[in-house]
């Protein structure tokens, strides 16, 4: 997926690449020991390679959570982060889930600023289509085989200037349901953003690509059937048309992730009037509330996916649009929702941009 021409840094490089393969200068850095906890204050350092134990527990065992945000630039000038504090305490779950020490929201916060207050220039004053997607992770840096949660942990977050994840005007995606492989399990971590969750998934979205779809859709993992994420997006029905319309979302079962994009579209859509509802929906309720026109449209959300209509699915041998494979008003509407508050033009929201 193209992104803009890196504006910053040095060597100044102008080629087109793919998302998330070049940064902005600098990274922040911070440490944690049980004796010490956490170092107080972000360190700011230039972008770089690190050095590290070949015995770094996060390598082996897996201890990695990490953390997607952005930063955009406010209509009226300046920059504004969406929802850091969502984020800082989704980053807190995902490490509790996986033994880690949870860093307090109030540094996380003050990583982030740390880090657009020296890098946020990189972001082009004159394009209002390009973000700066943050990237905080932690990780298990004590130099350790043993078998159990790790004494020594680094944090990072890096960051670098980024378009639409699909594209700014988004064509409808196509979208294959995954019946071979689970994201997640019952008790297991689906619900954190951890590194693993992301390997388990790779060969899906591999096979969607042989399909030729665009994307994966993941069912439930125990009676495989309900219609639960995409790979790195939440999922959205639409059920009739106009002021009327009621807008779905699966329910947090704990084996999908909680979407910050996800909750605060519940949010835009209810104040627009629209019903929000969580359901669980089926595949063949899916499909056949499309074919008899109930479900009109259905989007993905999230952070670098904004939000993106989903107009064909494939599931084995069979094959269905969504709203004649086109992107539906609703979508459209709180897509545009949704970049206004990111955006600032959007008062009643003010408190989601930092
Ligand atoms: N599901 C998965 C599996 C994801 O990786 C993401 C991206 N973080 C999302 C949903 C959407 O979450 P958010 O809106 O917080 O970016």
């Amino acid at each position: 997926m193209p992104v803009a021409d890196r504006t910053v840094g040095s060597p100044r490089v102008t080629a087109r690449r793919e998302f998330g393969e070049w940064f902005t200068d600098h990274m922040v850095l911070l440490t944690w020991t049980p004796e010490t906890g956490w170092e107080n204050r972000p360190r700011v350092l230039p972008f770089g390679d690190l050095r590290f134990s070949p015995a770094m527990a996060g390598l082996h065992y897996g201890q990695v959570v990490f953390e997607g945000l952005k930063t955009h630039r406010r209509r009226g000038g300046g920059l504004g982060t969406f929802r850091p504090d969502a984020h800082a305490r989704r980053f807190q779950r995902s490490a509790r889930r996986l033994a880690m020490p949870e860093m307090p929201e109030e540094l996380f916060l003050a990583a982030v600023d740390a880090f657009v207050g020296r890098d946020g220039e990189a972001l082009p004053a004159d394009d209002g289509r390009l973000s700066l997607y943050l990237r905080p992770v932690l990780f298990a840096s004590e130099p350790s085989l043993a078998l159990r949660p790790a004494r020594a942990y680094t944090f990072l977050l890096m960051g670098f200037v980024t378009g639409g994840f699909f594209s700014d005007h988004p064509d409808p995606v196509s979208v294959l349901i995954s019946r071979e492989y689970a994201r997640a399990a019952p008790g297991g971590t689906g619900q954190a953003k951890c590194a693993g969750n992301y390997a388990g998934a790779f060969l899906a979205q591999r096979a969607a690509t042989e399909a030729g779809c665009q994307q994966v859709v993941w069912l439930d993992p125990v009676e495989r059937q309900w219609v639960e994420e995409m790979g790195g997006m939440n999922l959205f029905f639409v059920r009739g048309t106009g002021p009327g319309a009621a807008v779905v979302t699966p329910p947090l079962t704990g084996t999908l992730l909680p979407g910050v994009t996800r909750d605060s579209l519940k949010t835009l859509a209810a104040r627009r009037g629209y019903l929000v509802t969580e359901e669980r929906i089926s595949v063949g309720q899916w499909r056949e509330e499309c074919e008899a026109g109930v479900i009109t449209e259905t989007f993905a959300c999230g952070t670098a996916a904004v939000v993106t209509p989903v107009g064909q699915v494939r599931d084995g041998e069979d094959d269905w649009l969504i709203g004649g494979g086109k992107k539906g008003p609703v979508t459209m509407e709180l897509r545009e929702a949704l970049t206004d508050v990111q955006q600032g033009l959007a008062p009643d929201t003010w408190e989601w941009v930092r």
